[in-house]
């Protein structure tokens, strides 16, 4: 594929496709050759949450097919509106653990920056999606009181990069603000949590590459698929990419109920991913965030299923069990 001159003052073709995202569930359908009577009951949930996926991504969901598992992820479902009791809309606890504005302070050595809260997909079960960017970081142009922030904290060895998606931003303002963390003595990795290069692999170009090659820090990305059909070969080539960049690769997924809740698909995800260069980190509980509690299993499920993935793959294929839970030290291992 052609890519532009970052430096020419055109935009890179990847803000194109982001721009281009699906956003209308009429057509979404449509694509998929699915009927329009799965509209009849639209969340009221959509409205502030609303559809939102790349068409890259529609072109890996099976046509004809409802229960398909990516469509899953991202199709908001009438189930949404249900209230379900324990589920609300801050359920790990960010808005306490904000130290600064657009930091999040947790554990020890990490400071999370919350960069922006755009994404280029919505994904239905997402723990931020009621999450007030705006007030998190009322100026997200300009990072001055975060970075102060990491500056006084000497312990501070680690700064992820999320959001939102970090990748959403344009590089320009990714390479400066790169560029004065590792101004920082104290800084040694940069990590970034990122759902860009699944789900939009054209956002892994040469522009991305340069500031991500360029940094001195020792570089982390932290990438995050639920299911192996969302690897494909373009989102392969981009990690193998991210890879020649010398990022070290690494994946998190949530543990969804219609998704990947069997032994079978989650084998299949370390594989793929495996072959794409990428370790699975995590498999998370899901946070308990309003409107997703249709996606939710049982911990003595996730257990099992997690025994039985052990059974058959070698150890560094099976990502660990976690859930978070407000206030603790670390995230909690399940398994
Ligand atoms: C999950 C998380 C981290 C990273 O935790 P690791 O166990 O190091 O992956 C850091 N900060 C915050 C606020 C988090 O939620
Ligand atoms: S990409 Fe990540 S932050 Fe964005 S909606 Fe999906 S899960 Fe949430």
């Amino acid at each position: 594929m052609l890519q532009r001159n970052p430096l020419s003052g055109q935009r890179p073709q990847w803000q194109d496709a982001l721009r281009d995202a699906v956003r209308s569930p009429a057509e979404l359908l449509e694509l998929l050759g699915l009927p329009r009577t799965l509209l009849d009951a639209y969340p009221r949930a959509a409205q502030s949450f609303p559809l939102r996926v790349p068409r890259a991504y529609v072109a890996r969901m099976r046509r004809h097919d409802p229960d398909d598992p990516l469509l899953r992820q991202v199709l908001p479902l009438a189930a949404e509106d249900d209230d379900s009791a324990g589920y609300g809309p801050d359920p790990v606890g960010d808005l306490a653990a904000l130290t600064a504005p657009g930091v999040l302070h947790k554990y020890r050595g990490r400071a999370l920056l919350v960069t922006t809260g755009a994404c280029g997909v919505h994904c239905r079960y997402c723990f931020r999606r009621h999450f007030p960017y705006g007030d998190a970081n009322p100026a997200v142009d300009q990072w001055r009181p975060a970075l102060a922030y990491i500056a006084t904290d000497t312990t501070i060895s680690e700064v992820i990069l999320s959001g939102g998606d970090p990748l959403s931003l344009p590089d320009a303002r990714l390479a400066e603000l790169i560029e004065q963390l590792a101004a920082l003595p104290h800084v040694r990795r940069l990590r970034l949590h990122t759902r860009l290069p699944i789900v939009l692999p054209e956002r892994v170009d040469d522009g991305l590459c340069a500031w991500l090659a360029a940094t001195p820090l020792q570089k982390v990305v932290v990438v995050h698929a639920n299911h192996a059909n969302e690897i494909d070969s373009a989102t392969a080539a981009a990690l193998g990419r991210l890879r020649g960049c010398g990022a070290t690769l690494l994946n998190q997924s949530v543990l969804l109920r219609g998704v990947n809740d069997a032994v079978a698909s989650l084998a299949e995800l370390s594989e793929a991913l495996f072959a794409a260069g990428v370790l699975p980190y995590y498999l998370h509980l899901l946070d308990k965030v309003g409107g997703a509690a249709h996606f939710d299993v049982t911990e003595t499920e996730a257990v099992r299923l997690v025994a039985e993935l052990r059974a058959r793959l070698p150890g560094y294929l099976v990502p660990r069990l976690v859930r978070e839970i407000a206030g603790e030290a670390s995230k909690r291992p399940i398994m």
